[in-house]
């Protein structure tokens, strides 16, 4: 049990390593001396708040130069911009994988540097491009993030995410054991991920948007799961098709590790800059 829990927790760190470039960095700090904690008293809303952010992953050489930006709880951030231009670094931000060189980042007004690192972790909950799945019943692959959940929970979150007619259709349903020769098809991974994620129940979000092909309606699928597990969450979208993204609250496009524009959609188009110019390449390109 031990060697596979051992096994579970190496994939669950690679599959985030290959986007966030996890830390190798210890928990140096001690951090017994902090008193806050969020979610201690009430639970945590999500509003999240970046104050002047500039970040180095090496000295004098500043990836995120002065980004602030004010997001509500609730809210749908989406971000867009061409490779290296620091989406990820902006999520381990905000996750608190790295820490800021200046500035603040706050959640629901406590400053993410004042309480533990776990404790700033504990309220994401992550959907990756690299979906996993681990030798297990298809109940432990979704309690996975959250030891103690119910039943009744685990089959509430597949309907939600529409996965519980397929789940009921394997041969023992929710005991089925999932291994390599159970059939998962790409799409089915992504719900079982996202089950995952609303059972975690946690208050934000952060999504990185799969690439790899799948047909236009399992793509529908997967955005209706998605839809329905970022209600009354606060997401953060790392946006690679940007006909997800029109609903977003506040788009922003980085480049360079600078945000060179930020708005709605709608507002983005109209000012016919640099999203624009990707908005109508790739619908051009779709089309
Ligand atoms: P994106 O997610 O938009 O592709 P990243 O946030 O991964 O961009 O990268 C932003 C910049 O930071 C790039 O120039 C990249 O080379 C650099 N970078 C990313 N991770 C590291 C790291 N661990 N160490 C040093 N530089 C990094």
């Amino acid at each position: 049990q031990f060697a596979q829990a051992f096994q579970n927790l190496q994939r669950c760190a690679a599959a985030s390593e290959r986007v966030f470039g996890f830390l190798d960095e210890p928990e140096m700090t001690d951090e017994t001396d902090k008193p806050a904690l969020l979610g201690a008293d009430v639970p945590v809303r999500g509003d999240v708040e970046f104050s002047h952010v500039r970040f180095e992953y090496e000295p004098g050489k500043p990836v995120i130069r002065d980004f602030s930006a004010s997001v509500k709880a609730g809210q749908k951030v989406a971000i867009v911009g061409p490779t290296g231009a620091g989406k990820s670094t902006m999520v381990n931000l905000l996750m608190r994988f790295y820490d800021i060189a200046d500035g603040t980042i706050t959640i629901d007004g406590i400053d993410t540097s004042s309480v533990p690192r776990w404790n700033v972790h504990d309220q994401f909950s992550m959907v990756l491009q690299d979906t996993w799945v681990f030798r297990g019943t298809v109940r432990e692959n979704i309690a996975y993030a959250k030891p103690g959940v119910t039943d009744a929970q685990i089959v509430a979150a597949c309907k939600a995410v529409g996965l519980d007619h397929f789940v009921r259709s394997l041969p023992h349903g929710y005991d089925t054991v999932l291994d390599d020769n159970t059939a998962l098809s790409a799409g089915q991974r992504q719900l079982l991920t996202i089950a995952r994620a609303m059972v975690q129940d946690a208050p934000i979000l952060i999504l990185d948007e799969a690439t790899s092909s799948v047909d236009t309606r399992t793509e529908e699928l997967i955005q209706q799961a998605m839809d329905a597990l970022t209600v009354g969450r606060t997401s953060f979208v790392i946006a690679h098709r940007l006909s997800t993204i029109r609903d977003a609250d506040m788009i922003l496009v980085m480049e360079h590790g600078d945000v060179i524009e930020r708005g709605t959609h709608d507002e983005l188009l109209a000012k016919g800059g640099a999203y624009a110019r990707l908005y109508n390449s790739q619908f051009t390109l779709a089309g």
